[in-house]
């Protein structure tokens, strides 16, 4: 078969919930009826005809279902996806297959059709161990959920199952967090992803900071919990190999990898980014708009950048310093050298064996170093 590519990377946007968290800025819907999903289906089927015309008969090294949900696609759905994905593109030979889950979502018979469909890798969003937390974040579910669908995903022979956690939750304490990484560690997952809670304008948690109700522990607090939390999970044998995630070797996420390389990769589904030939781009940030848009074969992206080579310098240090291991600055111009200097001076930044890599105090002071470099 003739293939005119080979790329690393395929994301595939799910958009159905239950309901929406309250911390949730991601491209969703909470209409599950039928109709919306026969319009999901609809124009999900057209952007792969479109792109499939566009680039080709691509061959994807990893393939990453988000949301959203996928779970929330029924058994029946889940087949169809990777029969439409399966009509217009090749995987590799050992291709990496992530499906998204979360707990109380999944049935036997969805999990038997993730491993009939080839998923390699499942991402369960736990977030936290706290009752109390969980509700008040507005998840669609309890600890018996994280139990049962662990035990379920164990029971069909999933072992590549990766955990996410969110640090400085409401309310959260050090022993909260010590409480959490022991009760996921019980679980024994290949992968842990640690991620700050981010407060966005327009969410639940949005509206209480913005009325001085959101109580977070400080940043020294914050800044113990997360060194507490690495080396937690670095005694475990995990190891740390870019920002927030943990890996058993061996199970580091290779769809996330080509991310932090800053490789191309094709993005389908509502809110999607790709980014093909050196372009960024994204159809539509809502659901609506997007099925609209495929529906009227409408292929202009309301986002739209062609990186300069600056700009592709600069992705390239700001995915790149993601990595533990960071980056070498050998080809990067005088003027991205100038910037980093004064970060290594604050020993944010460490230059090492040819490589320039976040510090610890600079992997808690992540945003702003990227920050300083933009
Ligand atoms: S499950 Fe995930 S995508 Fe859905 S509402 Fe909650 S945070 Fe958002």
């Amino acid at each position: 078969m003739n293939h005119r590519a080979v790329l690393p990377g395929l994301y595939v946007h799910v958009p159905f919930c239950l309901k929406k968290c309250h911390y949730c800025n991601f491209v969703i819907t909470t209409d599950r009826s039928n109709d919306m999903r026969q319009q999901f289906f609809a124009a999900l089927e057209r952007e792969i005809n479109y792109s499939r015309g566009r680039y080709g008969r691509l061959k994807f090294e990893t393939l990453y279902f988000g949301g959203g949900t996928p779970s929330a696609l029924t058994a029946a759905e889940t087949l169809k996806v990777f029969e439409l994905l399966r009509n217009a593109f090749d995987f590799a030979n050992g291709a990496e297959v992530t499906w998204e889950v979360n707990p109380g979502d999944v049935d036997a018979e969805k999990i038997a059709v993730y491993r009939a469909a080839g998923v390699t890798r499942i991402s369960l969003g736990i977030q936290s161990f706290q009752e109390a937390s969980l509700r008040d974040m507005g998840r669609p579910h309890g600890l018996a959920e994280i139990r049962q669908t662990m035990q379920a995903l164990r029971s069909e022979g999933f072992k590549n199952i990766s955990v996410d956690l969110i640090l400085r939750l409401p309310g959260e304490t050090l022993e909260h967090v010590r409480h959490n990484l022991e009760s996921a560690l019980a679980l024994e997952p290949a992968q842990f992803s640690l991620y700050d809670l981010e407060v966005h304008a327009a969410t639940v948690y949005g509206a209480r900071a913005a009325r001085g109700e959101l109580k977070q522990i400080s940043e020294s607090e914050h800044e113990a919990v997360t060194e507490f939390a690495e080396q937690r999970l670095e005694k475990a044998g995990y190891i740390q190999y870019a920002l927030g995630a943990f890996a058993r070797p061996g199970f580091e996420s290779r769809h996330n990898l080509n991310y932090w390389h800053n490789g191309a990769y094709l993005g389908l589904g509502p809110g999607a980014f790709g980014y093909m030939e050196g372009v960024r781009y994204q159809h539509a940030p809502d659901v609506q708009r997007w099925i609209g848009k495929c529906l009227r074969a409408d292929w202009k992206p309301e986002t739209e950048d062609v990186l300069t080579p600056a700009q592709k310098e600069l992705e390239t240090l700001l995915t790149g310093l993601r990595l533990k291991e960071g980056i070498s600055p050998g080809d990067f111009s005088e003027d991205t050298k100038e910037k980093i200097r004064p970060l290594v001076e604050r020993k944010l930044l460490a230059q090492e064996s040819g490589r320039i890599a976040l510090t610890q105090r600079g992997r808690f002071l992540a945003e702003s170093v990227f920050a300083a470099l933009v």
